[in-house]
Formats: structure tokens, C-alpha cells, sequence
């Protein structure tokens, strides 16, 4: 009675594997079994309700395995006055987005949103510099108003998306300090 169990879970491992080896392709099921809705509700966004539906288009655009809609409150988008923008992800595709009013001023505000939403996504902060890399976020400096995922980024969110056993294995995360105040005029690169 043992055996099937555990050929059960060798086989999840050795799925598990594979996927964390990249070798899996989507040949075992049509690429629209794979995409997941992510649910977002711009009620409480206030003006950047608009930015939210622009970089969930984004979004959408470049990957396969998910589809960003206005079809319930997985992902809530909020605003406020100060205290920095960040994203609090309690598992993948689902959390809470906060848009910091004034650093929306100094920053692209849509560079911002779909950056905030890339950590909802799965992704972390990496803080290159890179105004071509989204979650560079604010070290890019406030000129850089790049809003797109790198192709890397957006694929990285389709292999996360796209494995069941990647999707669980997101942690709840808070990300914060993406968007630091410029320190002086002259530190923009
Ligand atoms: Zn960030």
C-alpha cells in the first residue's frame, strides 16, 4: 500500500526538479491551462487607479501565465501621503499595493505601479541601477521612467506562474524602500 505513495512522491519531486532545472516545456498542457487570473481592485487607488489599468496591461503583455483583470480584491491598490510606496505580498498574486502620493511626484508614477505589482508577482528588488530592469526601481535614478519588465523579469514571473510547486513556494514578503528620496540634484544616474 506504501508504493504508490511514494512513486507519487518521487514523481512530484522529480517535477519539482525538473521545473527548478528550467527543462520542463509547456507541451504537457495547452499554455492557457497555465494562466491564472490576478485579480486586482483599484476602489481604493484614488488617483493612480488608472496607473494600476495601465501596468496590469503591461503586465499582461508580456507574459503568458497570467491575466491581470478588475475581477475581485486579490490584489488591493492604495495610496497615501508619504511613508514610501511599497508592496506587501502575502502569496503569489495576491496582497496589497501602496503608492506613495509625493514620491509618485518625483518618480515615474507607472515606473512605480508596475514595479510594486512585479513583488505581488514574485519578483524581489534588484537595485542595479539599471533603468532597463523594472525592479531596479528607484536606484535607476528619478529620470528613468521605464515601466516594462526586462524579458528575464517578465519570464521569470511566467516560471513562477507557471509551476505549481514554484507558486507555493513564494513567501509572504514586504517590500519596502524601493523609491528613496533623491539625495541631491546632482545624484542622478
Ligand atoms: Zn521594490
Amino acid at each position: 500500500m506504501r508504493l504508490p505513495k511514494v512513486t507519487r512522491f518521487l514523481a512530484t519531486v522529480a517535477t519539482a526538479a525538473l521545473a527548478a532545472l528550467g527543462t520542463v516545456t509547456v507541451d504537457v498542457a495547452p499554455a492557457s491551462a497555465a494562466v491564472r487570473n490576478v485579480c486586482y481592485n483599484t476602489s481604493q487607488a484614488g488617483p493612480f487607479a488608472s496607473y494600476a489599468v495601465q501596468a496590469a496591461s503591461i503586465w499582461n503583455n508580456r507574459t503568458n501565465n497570467i491575466n491581470m483583470a478588475q475581477c475581485g480584491s486579490n490584489l488591493m491598490i492604495y495610496y497615501t501621503y508619504g511613508g514610501g510606496s511599497y508592496a506587501q505580498r502575502t502569496s503569489l498574486g495576491n496582497g496589497r499595493v501602496v503608492i506613495d502620493y509625493y514620491q509618485a511626484q518625483q518618480y515615474s508614477p507607472l515606473r512605480i505601479m508596475t514595479h510594486e505589482i512585479g513583488h505581488i508577482l514574485g519578483l524581489p528588488d534588484n537595485y542595479n541601477g539599471n533603468c532597463a530592469i523594472l525592479m531596479s526601481g528607484g536606484s535607476a535614478g528619478t529620470s528613468c521612467t521605464n515601466p516594462y519588465p526586462s524579458t528575464a523579469e517578465a519570464a521569470r514571473v511566467d516560471q513562477l506562474f507557471g509551476f505549481a510547486a514554484a507558486r507555493s513556494a513564494t513567501t509572504p514578503q514586504v517590500f519596502t524602500g524601493s523609491w528613496p528620496a533623491p539625495a541631491t540634484a546632482g545624484a542622478q544616474r
